[in-house]
């Protein structure tokens, strides 16, 4: 496999050696929080909070308490797929979700196509004859790739954070996604970018998420549902949560001053 490929390969790189990462738990940017937005810990003795990303080899340093690892990611590697994936978040919650951009949205060319490219040549079923879980399907039904220690096959969503693994050779990916989290904001979307006072009416009335292919929910299915190991689901979504209040208030991570320096 890929050097710091599975989060917790590059959770374990902030405690390698004597050395430790030099910032307190009050810097948004842990090792937790840098290795979910893709980063390893690559320290030099000139620049000792030096982390470099798994995927397009960007690397930053500088780090400062505010600087969001996910916003310095995109805002430094526009075209980086796991910093795409891992940045877009609805701008307001409720159903259906809002983005503050049409290209923004999950199931839109740029979205999908970014979490097809994290599957690279990685996905361990693409060859084998009559899969249906091809990484097509699996990017086309909200999932990245997301392989831990103890598996090749794990995918997430990263709208909802669910994550499956042990895929057999008939599992449809939609259904799986759809029947666990049927109001995951992957499902729950407006076509098009609305106006703030669209999107707060909108909120306000919670309407059906769609029913993409119209099948039922069935529990038939031997995939196992699971945390994403050592990382902290609450600690990350209140960062997502404050990311999108940064959103609804237009500093977006493009337009935001960065503190971060790019070292390469
Ligand atoms: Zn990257
Ligand atoms: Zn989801």
């Amino acid at each position: 496999m890929t050097p710091m490929l599975t989060v917790d390969e590059r959770i374990d790189s902030f405690t390698r050696g004597t050395r430790s990462w030099p910032h307190p738990d009050t810097f948004r940017a842990t090792p937790s929080s840098l290795a979910e937005a893709g980063f390893y810990w690559k320290p030099f003795s000139s620049s000792p909070d030096n982390v470099v990303c798994f995927l397009c080899g960007k690397s930053l340093d500088g780090w400062t308490e505010d600087d969001d690892p996910f916003e310095e990611h995109l805002s430094h590697s526009r075209n980086c797929c796991w910093a795409i994936v891992k940045s877009i978040y609805p701008v307001e919650d409720g159903l259906p979700f809002h983005w503050d951009d049409e290209e923004n949205l999950p199931r839109g060319e740029r979205m999908t196509k970014a979490r097809l490219q994290t599957f690279g040549k990685w996905w361990p079923h693409e060859r084998t004859k009559g899969w249906f879980g091809t990484t097509k399907r699996m990017a086309n039904a909200g999932f990245i790739y997301a392989p831990t220690d103890d598996s090749d096959d794990n995918v997430q969503c990263p709208y909802c954070e669910t994550a499956l693994d042990g895929w057999e050779i008939e599992d449809d990916p939609v259904h799986e996604h759809q029947r666990r989290r049927p109001n995951c904001p992957f499902f729950a979307t407006r076509a098009a970018a609305p106006t703030k006072a669209s999107a707060a009416k909108a909120a306000k009335q919670k309407r059906k998420p769609q029913d993409v292919n119209g099948e039922e929910s069935e529990s038939d299915s031997n995939l196992t549902t699971h945390s994403t190991g050592r990382t902290k689901p609450e600690t990350k979504k209140s960062a997502k949560s404050s990311r999108s209040q940064k959103s609804a208030a237009s500093e977006s991570a493009s337009s935001r001053s960065s503190n971060a320096t790019a070292s390469q």
